[in-house]
């Protein structure tokens, strides 16, 4: 049985005003669904430290949107998954599709960051999903075993034990075009047994979510889908009632 993951995504976005009074609002919600959902949020790396103080001792984890792959040296301007362990993150986001887009992340490069997450004691959360062309040639699942098989070659299919997949088709994310629930589980499961095509057992326990304009209307019919384990929430995780609405619907369905 796989217990279901709510994670937000919070981007480019809070103030130290706002980050307070989210994780204020979202960890009683989180103490409240522990039992049958884990809730966490991703946060700029600049306010991981206040995170970690609002929300220490609660049920509510934390993560960064993305991690290096040093631990320390002369890399201005990354944080190192050391330093995100540090701080008290259980996850870190790695391959996001702004990422891969706006700072050309390869397959390879994200595979790297898998790793070094994974190796510092991080959950790597795998970001995977196709272009609007993609999806309209017929391409999903090529590009998203491409991927995948990245990350396998690199760290293993072993590794999907302590990780976490996120299908975001790109085309749903932030544009308020969720993906129907009947293509979201068809692409989880194609996921999920292409995975199990490597190990069967590491395919059924890894925890997929899905990602793209994933809301508190939305949410309810996709995390009543057999292969869809909660949701990565990009704008509605900025809002606490929305997100909220979200942690509930998983805990309905776990
Ligand atoms: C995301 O950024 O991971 C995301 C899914 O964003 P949104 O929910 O805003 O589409």
């Amino acid at each position: 049985m796989r217990k279901p993951l709510v994670m937000g995504n919070w981007k480019l976005n809070g103030t130290k005003d706002s980050v307070t009074a989210l994780v204020n609002a979202l960890v009683p919600a989180a103490n409240d669904a522990s039992a049958k959902a884990d809730v966490a949020v991703c946060a700029p790396a600049v306010f991981i430290g206040m995170v970690e103080n609002l929300a220490q001792g609660s049920k509510l984890l934390w993560g960064s949107e993305d991690c290096d792959v040093h631990t320390s040296g002369a890399y201005t301007g990354e944080n190192s998954p050391t330093m995100l362990k540090e701080f008290g993150c259980t996850y870190a986001i790695v391959g996001h599709s702004e990422r891969r887009d706006y700072h050309k992340e390869s397959n390879e490069c994200v595979a790297a960051k898998y790793k070094a997450a994974q190796e510092n004691g991080l959950i790597p959360v795998l970001c995977v999903g196709e272009s609007e062309q993609e999806f309209d040639a017929g391409k999903t699942m090529d590009v998203v075993k491409a991927e995948l098989k990245a990350v396998i070659d690199l760290c293993g299919i072993e590794s999907f034990a302590n990780a976490v997949i996120a299908y975001e088709p790109i085309w749903a994310i932030g544009t308020g075009k969720t993906a129907t629930p009947e293509i979201a589980q068809k692409v989880h499961s194609d996921i999920r047994a292409y995975l199990a095509s490597f190990d069967a057992e590491v395919a059924a326990k890894v925890q997929i979510l899905y990602g793209g304009s994933c809301n508190a209307k939305t949410a309810p019919e996709l995390f009543s889908q057999a292969d869809i384990d909660g949701g990565l929430v990009g704008g509605a995780s900025l809002k606490a009632d929305d997100f909220k609405s979200i942690i509930a619907a998983a805990v309905a369905n776990a």
